[in-house]
């Protein structure tokens, strides 16, 4: 085995006594691994010690020194204990207080301000400052200055120390402090200038970060700004198509009701003609229906719809929308049932609107009944009413019920379907209700029938901003 993987693996070990919540950023990594690094160096040297120590000559200096350097190696392990439970700076300070313990008693006892263990205590601030922060650093350079000040006043004013170190002795310990000091203020230096290059590193990394996520959110907002002007270049497309389109085709309409008149008048052997005619009249129609329905929507999507509100009867607009289909509800021998309730009186709303949601619904509900019944409902209180179109007609699957309101949306959309439509209408419907401060709820049962309900505030007021309307795809 190489020296490299035993450092390595020892290192690591090392590195395990530090707690993951200090791991997390270099900086208080390396503040941590200091902390640790000066507990350790303080165990090892104090074990070490131990020894030199033990064969001190001088009974009573032996004794000290050796309970001192005893009690100190027992704090040293409280220190690390703190470490582990991951305050840095209850062991930054935890530290510097037995450090300082032990450089006063050496100060005191080797001859005051002149002792070598002095220079020492200007070693406190630093470590307090790198290890447990800046308050703690200065608070430690006062407790240091205050200390020597404090000794050197005794010395001056003629406090006797106690001078129990042999000059032997304080040769050795003067060299002890100084290069433990030199050692000390190198790892700490070398120790800040690491920490240093880590913290730029950090922040370099972090403003690349920062200068990628600018660029991507200048990505974004681009895509978002040809997004919005595709949008508002498909709906300004589709008003300008919708608008050409439906003036040939009303044209188409009004001449092909004119040809059949005139093939009437004419009298008889043209009902072929008349019947192709009316097929003719009959996609015309079903063609201006989804052109319309489609302009409804590009106006909702583009916020360009603009809603006239008056005052009407929506009695008398159900009225209305009922006789309409009283034809096609015989044609499916549907009983078509209108129930007005007790008269909810006049809303103020836009009635146009309001109709071509109610002929949407009425005109599904009878195209989807066969032989069944069609309810028209409407009910009211003072702040809304309610409009419901009941059918006991095919009714529709629970997993496609929302579906049914998205454009293009049929819960039979093979080609072999039976029923006509576009998809449109239900999609422009929840739109409109939702502009007029609305919803429309359904429910619905395969083979029972299905009910949709409009519910609409009495009062139709313009919102303060556009609302909102959901934008998917069409
Ligand atoms: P369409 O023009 O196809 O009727 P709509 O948006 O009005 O378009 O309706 C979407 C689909 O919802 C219909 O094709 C149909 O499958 C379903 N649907 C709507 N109303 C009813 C109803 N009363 N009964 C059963 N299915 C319905």
């Amino acid at each position: 085995m190489t020296d490299g993987p035993i450092l390595r693996r020892w290192l690591s070990w090392v590195h395990g006594f530090v707690p993951a919540q200090l791991r997390r950023d270099p900086v208080t990594r390396r503040r941590s691994q200091l902390a640790l690094g000066i507990l350790g160096a303080n165990l090892i040297v104090g074990s070490a010690l131990l020894i030199p120590l033990a064969m001190i000559r001088e009974h009573d200096l032996r004794a000290i020194a050796l309970v001192n350097t005893c009690v100190c190696l027992l704090l040293m392990l409280l220190g690390v204990l703190f470490l582990r439970r991951g305050s840095l700076w209850l062991t930054g300070n935890w530290i510097c207080a037995i450090l300082y313990a032990g450089f006063v008693f050496a100060t005191w006892t080797g001859g005051g301000v002149r002792a070598p263990f002095t220079v020492c205590l200007a070693l406190l601030p630093m470590l307090a400052g790198i290890i447990a922060g800046r308050r703690s650093g200065l608070a430690w350079g006062c407790i240091s200055v205050a200390t020597l000040t404090a000794v050197f006043a005794a010395q001056a004013r003629g406090v006797e120390l106690p001078e129990v170190t042999h000059p032997e002795t304080t040769v050795l310990l003067a060299f002890g402090a100084l290069a433990g000091t030199t050692i000390l203020l190198t790892w700490m230096t070398a120790f800040s200038e690491a920490t240093k290059e880590a913290a730029i590193v950090q922040i370099e990394q972090a403003s690349a970060q920062l200068a990628a996520a600018i660029q991507e959110e200048e990505k974004a907002r681009h895509a978002a700004d040809q997004a919005i002007a595709a949008n508002a270049a498909k709906s300004a497309f589709l008003a300008t198509m919708s608008h050409e389109l439906r003036t040939p085709l009303n044209a188409i309409l009004g001449y092909s009701e004119l040809v059949v008149d005139e093939l009437r008048d004419r009298g008889g052997g043209n009902e072929d003609l008349i019947d192709d005619i009316r097929k003719v009249h009959a996609s015309g129609r079903h063609l201006l229906g989804l052109i319309t329905d489609v302009l409804d929507l590009t106006r909702i999507e583009a916020s360009r719809l603009e809603l006239s509100p008056t005052d009407f009867e929506p009695a008398r607009l159900l009225r209305e929308v009922a006789e309409i289909f009283i034809p096609l509800a015989l044609r499916n021998n549907d009983v078509l049932t209108l129930d007005l309730g007790d008269d909810t009186g006049p809303v103020h709303h836009d009635a146009t609107r309001v109709r071509q949601v109610v002929i949407n619904l009425v005109g599904n509900a009878i195209k989807f009944t066969r032989d069944g019944t069609v309810t028209v409902r409407l009910r009211g209180d003072p702040d809304k009413f309610e409009v419901f179109v009941e059918d006991t007609g095919i009714g529709i699957p629970i997993d496609k019920i929302e579906r049914i309101f998205e454009p293009f949306t049929q819960v039979d959309a093979s080609s072999t379907r039976r029923y006509e439509g576009t998809g449109l209408g239900l999609a422009v419907c929840r739109r409109l209700v939702s502009l007029m401060g609305g919803a429309i709820e359904v429910r619905s049962s395969v083979g029972r029938g299905s009910s949709f309900t409009v519910r609409l505030p009495r009062r139709y007021t313009i919102p303060e901003h556009t609302a909102s309307v959901t934008t998917s795809a069409f």
